[in-house]
């Protein structure tokens, strides 16, 4: 591989400088494209500033989704869903290693020469290293959740320099959208999405402000999980597993804590990869698999053989729940510990499972985020929420301010 000039468009355009106010100003996710010279599309790519999904989801679907479509309207364009897990999980990864699996098998391949993932900073197991990662042990090395907004896209100067051609791109739904409206000027003949959905992500301090107000022990948490059991499961350096119910959350505490991008976030499902791996339309302890087009298909076989799966459910009625949680969330109502964990216990048993658990998720970050919108920015509200939120909105009342 040889190391070839950025295009001359490109060597025009300059980097943010570091300290400088983003673009999108606070609505920034840090996504990393402004952090090299494809800063020059940012107005179109960022996905705060121009929100595109239905025409991002024709170039790389061949269709946007159908709103008629129950499934559709929820889970985005896809030919199939799944439950799977890995028969032999790998050790560490933040559930059992099906993306790192699939990002080393297609380097085993020769499908891609590079990966875009994220690693940690030598000094902070959470702190993200975003890397071009050429090997299997680079790939392996980036397993696990950085809980951060995260810079995956400040690699990208490198491919086009390395003069790479065939590349895979692991990210959530903002670094996705913002890669697929450059990825035509990348000089690739091939390139490869495979997606996690995202929520609530935060900023490094926020992270810690959360670990303090949630855990025991934050500073011996190496993992954590927002699970289909309505607890957060904590994953400490000693194996131990501590379980803290949603409903026993410090909401006022932690109300700001979500970083403003997050709460403005309408692509929980990471609409634009080809193929996305996450755990919320699966029942508890699998993950879930969605196959959005033939190029996520084609991933998926590479590792079918080493996967354990079974068809996608759904049971319970998310919307009572959704609906009463919308006055708690924006009264801050946060039960004692007891009552949280009986609550916890009640849910498990009669609540939403597998797909409508999905739905319970999306429906309640989706009300909360549209009233943040509007109250925060609603000279954006018309053009920045997509169609199908707006529908999935209309089904709850909201306070009217
Ligand atoms: C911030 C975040 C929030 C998430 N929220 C949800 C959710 O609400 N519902 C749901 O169903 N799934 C969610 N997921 C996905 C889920 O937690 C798992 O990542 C997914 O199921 C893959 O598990 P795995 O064991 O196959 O991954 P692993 O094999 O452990 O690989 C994890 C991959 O994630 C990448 N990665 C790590 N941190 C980041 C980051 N900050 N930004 C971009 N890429 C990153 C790494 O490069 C690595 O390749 C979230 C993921 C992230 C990163």
């Amino acid at each position: 591989m040889t190391a070839v000039q950025p295009s001359p468009k490109h060597q025009k355009s300059k980097a943010l400088k570091p300290g400088s106010r983003p673009p999108a100003k606070e609505l920034c996710s840090e996504c990393g494209l402004c952090d090299t010279y494809y800063i020059h599309y940012v107005k179109e790519a960022c996905a705060f500033l121009n929100q595109q999904i239905a025409t991002l989801e024709e170039s790389a679907h061949g269709l946007s989704r159908n709103l008629e479509n129950p499934d559709e309207l929820y889970f985005g364009v896809h030919q199939h869903m799944m439950a799977a897990r890995k028969q032999e999980p790998i050790a560490g990864a933040q559930w059992t290693g099906i993306v790192s699996t699939i990002a080393c098998s297609m380097l085993d391949r020769g499908l891609v020469e590079g990966v875009v993932c994220v690693q940690n900073t030598p000094e902070d197991r959470f702190g993200p290293m975003p890397i071009l990662a050429r090997t299997k042990a680079e790939v392996l090395a980036a397993k696990v959740n950085k809980p951060t907004l995260s810079p995956n896209l400040s690699v990208l100067e490198q491919v086009e320099q390395s003069g790479m051609k065939r590349l895979l791109v692991i990210g959530v739904g903002c670094q996705i959208q913002a890669l697929r409206s450059v990825q035509k000027e990348l000089g690739l003949e091939k390139l490869y999405v495979l997606g996690t959905p995202c929520v609530d992500n935060v900023s490094r301090e926020g992270l810690q402000k959360f670990l303090e107000t949630t855990s025991k022990s934050p500073e011996t948490v190496v993992h954590y999980e927002f699970m289909q059991d309505f607890r957060i499961h904590f994953k400490h350096e000693d194996g131990s597993i501590e379980k803290v119910p949603f409903f026993g959350l410090n909401t006022k505490e932690l109300k700001d804590v979500f970083a403003p991008s997050c709460l403005s976030c309408f692509d929980y499902v990471n609409s634009l990869a080809d193929l996305v791996v996450g755990y919320m339309g699966a029942p508890y302890g699998w993950q879930w698999i969605v196959v959005r087009n033939q190029t996520g298909q084609e991933m998926l076989d590479l590792v079918t053989e080493q996967l354990e799966t079974q068809p996608v459910m759904s049971r319970g009625d998310r919307h009572a729940a959704v609906q009463q949680s919308i006055p708690a969330y924006e009264k801050g109502v946060t039960l004692p510990m007891w009552a949280a964990k009986l609550m916890g216990v009640a849910i498990e048993r009669i609540g939403p499972k597998g797909l409508e658990y999905a739905r319970f998720s999306i429906d309640s970050h989706f009300t909360r985020n549209y009233l943040y919108v509007k109250r925060n920015h609603p000279e954006k509200l018309e053009a920045h929420v997509p169609e199908f939120a707006k529908q999935i909105v209309s089904q709850y009342q909201l306070p009217e301010s």
